[in-house]
């Protein structure tokens, strides 16, 4: 076991930590505050520091770097700006990667190298209105008709919805088969029939263009399935467990960022003559806000490094996210409270966090899922597989 990072690594976290802090972290509150769709000026220049094809091969245009680095960078992305986080996070590794792993050679070559290269961006669309937790109850059809798929559905909560050109989507072609009856589809923006809804109005990750997707009539070339027909909610949970990684390290980014802030504050603000960070109700605190986001920390890298060596990480995965939602969360809620009144108002950074933070114990599977699916691993392993 090795605690060191490579070189590489540090590389990878000290040139995105420079960009993040430089570029991302002087628009953040601008965007927030207006519910500011990121200006193509931000998508070019992320594009330009590599970050939009990570984990994917450099033959695709990728930056062909491993799972710690990709933490790295959205831990660094996220502190700086959970917005462009979501974006690149969902982009990288609910969309990006798993064309890389799970596509056709074809798909690859028509899909992978404009999303890695940031040329277009990516979405991943499976919740619905009556589907969220409960992916297998979607309602969106594809019918084959000859060498096409015809998609009817109405998806919601589709982060970059209105950006993105690329998307996976998932559709049920086979409602008697279960599980086994939905598949996962390469869909463009551009086919005719695709339609972005409702742009959210969200309490945090304001700058990301949540939204509603439909499909009415979408004729798409059955080569777009990704993977086997049948295997589109079994990529749907590996293509999660993958995602999941991102999002804790987007929890541990803004976790971090609300930390800094908190401790930096604690030896500023004077009351009763002294520097707040001297009563130990605030040492405490800011004890248990690091200790929380290191034990979440290294979490993430493990279930990251198991993922790099082919093994098993869904549970793995699993935990960093439940942990490093929870605690990040509780991270945020404590730097308020050291901040007093000042954390409660719009001029400082921290009420962002909190309201940034929330929506990571939710998306790409709650924390009562993950406990889930933690509780479905730990009974397995203990009742020899017969539970
Ligand atoms: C900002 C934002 C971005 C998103 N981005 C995407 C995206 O890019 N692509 C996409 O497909 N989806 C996306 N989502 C959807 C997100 O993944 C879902 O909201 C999430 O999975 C929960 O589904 P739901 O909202 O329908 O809640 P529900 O599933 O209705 O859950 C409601 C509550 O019930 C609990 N619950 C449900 N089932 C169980 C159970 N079996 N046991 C115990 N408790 C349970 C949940 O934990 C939760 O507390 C996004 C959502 C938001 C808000």
């Amino acid at each position: 076991m090795d605690f060191q990072f490579t070189p590489i690594q540090k590389l990878v976290q000290k040139s995105v930590r420079r960009f993040s802090q430089e570029v991302l972290a002087v628009v953040a509150p601008h965007l927030d505050k207006e519910h500011k769709t990121h200006p193509k000026e931000v998508i070019d220049q992320l594009a330009a520091q590599h970050l939009y094809g990570i984990q994917v091969p450099e033959a695709y245009e990728g930056a062909g770097l491993d799972s710690i680095s990709y933490c790295l960078a959205i831990e660094e992305i996220s502190k700086a700006c959970a917005a462009t986080g979501l974006m690149v996070t969902v982009h990288n590794s609910v969309v990006a990667l798993p064309i890389s792993v799970f596509g056709s050679e074809d798909q690859k070559k028509k899909y992978l190298a404009d999303l890695a290269s940031g040329r277009k961006i990516g979405a991943f669309s499976i919740t619905e209105p009556n589907a969220g937790s409960d992916v297998s109850g979607m309602q969106t059809v594809a019918v084959k008709d000859g060498n096409e798929y015809v998609i009817n559905g109405k998806k919601c909560f589709v982060t970059n919805g209105a950006i993105a050109e690329t998307m996976i989507v998932g559709a049920t072609i086979d409602r008697k088969a279960g599980n086994k009856g939905v598949a996962l589809f390469l869909v463009e923006k551009a086919f005719p029939g695709v339609s972005v809804g409702k742009i959210e109005r969200k309490m945090g990750m304001r700058a990301n263009p949540v939204s509603e997707l439909f499909f009415d009539n979408v004729r798409v070339p059955k080569e777009n399935v990704l993977g086997k027909e049948s295997e589109g909610f079994r990529l749907s949970m590996k293509i999660l467990d993958m995602g999941r990684i991102g999002i804790a390290a987007q929890a541990l980014g803004i976790g971090m960022a609300a930390f800094e802030a908190a401790a930096k504050y604690a030896t500023e603000r004077k009351q009763f003559n002294q520097p707040i960070g001297k009563f130990q109700a605030i040492q405490f605190k800011l004890a248990e806000m690091k200790a929380n986001l290191e034990s979440a920390r290294y979490l993430i890298y493990k279930a990251a490094d198991l993922k790099d060596h082919d093994l098993p990480f869904s549970e793995a995965s699993a935990m960093a996210k439940y942990v490093s939602a929870e605690n990040a969360m509780k991270v945020c809620t404590d730097a308020m409270q050291i901040f007093g009144g000042y954390g409660y108002v719009e001029e400082l950074p921290v009420e962002r966090y909190f309201r940034d933070c929330k929506i990571t114990q939710i998306y790409e599977g709650t924390s009562e899922i993950m406990q889930i699916i933690i509780g479905t691993a730990i009974l397995k392993e203990f009742s020899g597989g017969f539970i």
